[in-house]
This record gives C-alpha cells, structure tokens and sequence, in this order.
C-alpha cells in the first residue's frame, strides 16, 4: 500500500518531463532555459486572475497539516513534513501580504486526533514561529479528517459572514480515521458556507474529492515540490465572494503609533493587550497603538480590539485590500512586430524588446514584460490610467 504513491507519481513523470524541456545554451547553461519556464508559469498566474470578479477582503483560513506517520516519507526533500512546513512559512508570509486584514490558523492532525497549533490570529510571527517549532513534530498514526474539520468549523461558524471561511488541507496519509460518517460532516460544512480546499501529497483519495466538490474547493495532488509550492500560492489569492455572501459596513480604527517621549518624566512602560494571549510573558513598552475607541494599547496592527471588538488597521493594510474587491484585468498580450508606435515602454521608459508587448485595454499603453508583471502583482492598478484620472 505504501508504494502505491511513490510509483503513481513516477508514473505521471513529474520530474522526468521537467528535464526534458531543459535545453542547454550555447555557453553549456541551464540557466536561461530554466528562467523561460519561471517566467511562464508567472505569466500564466496572471492570466488566470484576470476579470472582474469580486473577491473577499477579509478571509478567515484554517490550514490542516497532515503530521502523521506518512509525512515521513521522503519523497520531498528531506522528508514531506520538513518540506511542507517551510512551504507553509513562505505562504503565511505572502498570504499576510496580500490579505493583510485577514486571518488565518493551524491545525495540525495524526494519531486519529486534531489539534490547534495556533489560534486563528493575524499575526504572521506567531504562526511562524510555530511552523519552526512544529519541525520536531514525530509523525505517528493516522491522521482524523473528521476531526480535523471539525476543529476548524467550531472556530469558523462564528466568524461574520462578509468574511470568507475556509479550510485548507494538506493530506499526505490516503486514509483517514474518522469517528462518525463524513459525509453528514460535509453536508454541514456546506451549509455553513466553508469552503474546503485539499493539497494532496500522495494520490488521489475519494473522500477529498467529494469533500471539495461539495463545499466549492479545489482539490490537487503535487507533483513535485515545485509544483507543491506553486499549488499553495494560489491559495494567496482570495477566492471570488460568493453571491449569498452578506455585504456590510465594517468599523475601523486607524491608530497612530505613538511613543511616549524620552524627555517627560511622567511616561511610564504599559502593558499591551496584544501579550493578553501571548505565552513569551508580558512585555512593558512606552509607546504603541492606541484603540481610538476605548485607549487600549497594542504593539502590532492589524488586530481586533479586546476590549471594544473596533477592526484596528493602518491605512496601507486597507489599501493593500482594497484591490481584491476592483482586480486589475489583464493586459492584451500582442507581438512587437505588429505594434506601431513608440517603442518605450509606459512603465519603466526602457525600449521594448521582447517578443511580446502587453497593452492596458483602458488607456492603451504599452508596457514591457517586467511592468506587466509587477503591475499585476504588487500594484494592482495601471499607472497610466491614474496618471489620467490626475491629469486636469
Ligand atoms: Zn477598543
Ligand atoms: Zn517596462
Ligand atoms: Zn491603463
């Protein structure tokens, strides 16, 4: 049974296809080859969020990490779990980046039970710090699906319903050890609106395929790590709010940090309320964010208040959402050769000399590969239009 995902994966030929597309330069490099197929598969990642679809700002995410026995195994580099904690690192971090008023939680399952690494929060630090942590993990038993979700329902089914709820699992073992039928689970969770996305490590498994078919998910088995990574990135992106899902006026705080000067005598360290449910002990600083609201103090934004419940954020954290409710659509990709007109391009002022040039379908200007890119995935808005906008 335990071989049967090794030579599933062999036989698909992952890897062995990858070498086949390397072709080596005239300097006997790999190198150029290698950045053509990155670039691909960035552009491709572009292309598929194009289009105006609104997408939740607000998300709350569990991730289920499979930590039993199979997560041994190695077949990712030095074994599934080592490689899939790190993944996991770099995805708080980017998730965090572009959801930066969303929330997410670990859970991690084996032993046919489930247990919560960290709580659902909004801080990336922590849940970092718990990833590190969680590479000592020994991987034993089986892991519970069951009862995994149902961790992560309990939590979830009380979160507001303009946000998004979801489940995120990543499933090495092939079978599960469930204390009740699953199905009824699924139908519950379907009913409450979670949607359940499954990264599966070794092969298909049939109850993952109803379960995120049934609750909206996607479901896919990696390929190897690099695709494994890339499976995780989409997950970055907020998935489209659905048309049930409720819209409301959200209150935000917007704190200033201040500190309390060095020169008045009178200024005394204070507690936070951030170290509330910090287990590192209390920490006493003079300056910090204070809730316009009701003066509670915290270190770090974007938090909900303790005390009052007020969405504290820093401008730049809503800004950064902002562009998940209007995305950007896609620039039309045509050949240079059949493009007449300067050949500068409206970003970066370099010439074009790509094959291709992206044109914005609102202004028609032009912009090389590079712009298009950085456009698309870090702006979120066309410089060209706003110049526009601005222009009297
Ligand atoms: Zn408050
Ligand atoms: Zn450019
Ligand atoms: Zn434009």
């Amino acid at each position: 049974m335990d071989e049967e995902p090794e030579r599933a994966k062999r036989w698909e030929g992952g890897y062995e296809r990858t070498w086949e597309v390397l072709k080596e330069d005239e300097t006997g490099s790999l190198k150029a080859s290698v950045e053509d197929i990155l670039f691909q598969t960035k552009r491709k990642r572009v292309f598929e969020s194009h289009g105006q679809v609104r997408l939740g700002m607000m998300r709350h995410m569990f991730v289920v990490i499979d930590t039993s026995r199979t997560m041994e195994d190695q077949d990712l580099k030095p074994n599934r779990l080592t490689s899939a904690l790190k993944l996991m690192e770099y995805f708080v971090e980017e998730y965090f980046d572009q959801n930066p008023i969303s929330q997410i939680g670990i859970i991690t399952t084996k032993n046919k039970r489930a247990e919560k690494l960290t709580d659902l929060a909004g801080n990336p630090k922590k849940h970092i710090s718990a990833l590190k942590k969680a590479v000592d993990t020994t991987c034993v038993g089986e892991p519970s699906l069951y009862n995994a979700l149902t961790l992560a329902m309990q939590t979830l089914k009380h979160m507001p319903g303009h946000t998004s709820r979801e489940v995120l699992v990543i499933f090495s073992s092939l079978t599960t050890c469930d204390p009740a039928n699953i199905y009824e689970l699924i139908k519950t969770l379907k009913g409450l609106k979670i949607r359940v996305s499954v990264i599966g490590l070794s092969a298909e498994v049939r109850v993952c395929t109803v379960l995120t078919r049934e609750t909206g998910g996607t479901y896919h088995v990696i390929l190897d790590e690099s695709h494994f990574r890339e499976l995780l990135m989409y997950h970055v992106k907020p998935p489209p709010a659905s048309s049930t899902s409720e819209c409301s006026l959200i209150r935000m705080g917007f704190p200033q940090h201040t500190i309390a000067s060095v020169s008045d005598q009178d200024s005394k360290p204070s507690f936070s309320m951030s170290h509330l449910d910090s287990s590192s002990g209390p920490g006493l600083t003079l300056g910090g964010y204070y809730c316009p609201q009701c003066r509670a103090k915290y270190t770090e934004l974007p938090v909900e208040c303790k005390v009052c419940g007020l969405t504290l954020v820093s401008a730049p954290h809503l800004a950064r959402s902002f562009h998940h409710l209007f995305p950007l659509d896609a620039f039309q990709e045509s050949p240079l050769d059949d493009y007449e007109g300067e050949r500068f391009c409206q970003g970066c002022q370099g010439e074009l000399k790509d094959k291709s040039v992206y044109t914005c379908p609102m202004c028609s200007s032009v912009f090389c590969v590079e712009c298009d890119l950085f456009i698309h995935e870090t702006l979120h808005c066309c410089p060209s239009c706003i110049h526009r906008q601005t222009a009297p």
